[in-house]
């Protein structure tokens, strides 16, 4: 047995058109799963599936909107049986907590918490039905453990989001479900390569144990632990992969 193989598997991951998901579905798709790409931006999830058959790896683009629970039961229907879902989708506004509008609070938290619930409750909901096992890993975030300023909405998701993956392990696994978070800290993708070069970015880098941030490859060893076999026995794990960063002295 090859516990890491995800051959004849097929993985949704939400939130495919940049950055994480865009490299979670490669990931994915290299192990041997096929991929749904599931996000609202249909031209980037057209090129992405395009670059994938060229590496013979099977992907079908669907349209998403996480903050819709229509959309989110349409894309469910459209993808097929799944074995995996990734919840990556995910936003961020920065506002001082004084100033955050309700508008913003609802658009993070609809998108990373309500999102995410509503995805896996509807995976979730069709495995039971068809008596398939199934492994949810949800995309958290340090930030979900500890805080920085002027995201509050986004702290506030990403630890719900966390307890969910919790709670969704204890009720799920007499169904052979497992649900599992990882909580990245800080890595590099093309929406924020830039602030790390910046006087801001390196004082940042700083106060990570290991003085660097992460790159996208650096999460696949996590995430194909939980998505696997070679996690059967996991659920309600919640898996830090930050350098450090969580554990800097005080
Ligand atoms: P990103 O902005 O490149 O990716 C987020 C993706 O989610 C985008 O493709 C976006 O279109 C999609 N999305 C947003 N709202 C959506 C909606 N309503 N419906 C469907 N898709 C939607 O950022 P990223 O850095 O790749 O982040 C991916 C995930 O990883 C997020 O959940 C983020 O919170 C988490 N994360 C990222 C980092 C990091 O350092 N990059 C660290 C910790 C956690």
């Amino acid at each position: 047995m090859k516990p890491f193989d995800l051959s004849g598997k097929t993985a949704l991951v939400t939130g495919a058109s940049s950055g994480l998901g865009t490299h979670f579905a490669r990931c994915l798709g290299a192990a041997g799963a096929s991929v749904i790409l599931a996000a609202r931006r249909a031209d980037r999830l057209q090129s992405l599936q395009a670059e994938l058959a060229k590496d013979k790896i099977a992907a079908k683009a669907i349209d998403l909107d996480v903050q819709s629970s229509d959309s989110i039961v349409a894309a469910l229907d459209a993808a097929g049986p799944l074995d995996i879902v990734v919840n990556n989708a995910g936003i961020s506004i920065v506002k001082p907590a004084l100033d955050m509008p309700e508008k913003d609070w609802d658009a993070v938290v609809d998108t990373n918490l309500r999102g995410a619930w509503l995805v896996a409750q509807g995976a979730a909901r069709r495995w039971v039905a068809q008596k398939r096992p199934g492994s949810i890993v949800n995309i958290a975030s340090i930030l979900g453990l500890r805080t920085i300023g002027q995201v509050a909405p986004y702290n506030a998701s990403k630890a719900g989001l966390i307890h969910l993956t919790r709670a969704l392990a204890m009720e799920w696994a007499r169904y052979q479900i497992r649900v599992n978070a990882i909580c990245p800290g800080y890595i590099e993708t093309e929406m924020n390569s830039a602030f790390w070069k910046t006087p801001g970015g390196q004082k940042l880098i700083e106060r990570i144990p290991q003085r660097r941030i992460g790159k996208p490859e650096e999460l696949d060893g996590a995430l194909l632990l939980l998505a696997s076999d070679a996690g059967a026995f996991m659920t309600g794990s919640v898996v830090t992969v930050d350098g450090g960063h969580t554990v800097s002295s005080l």
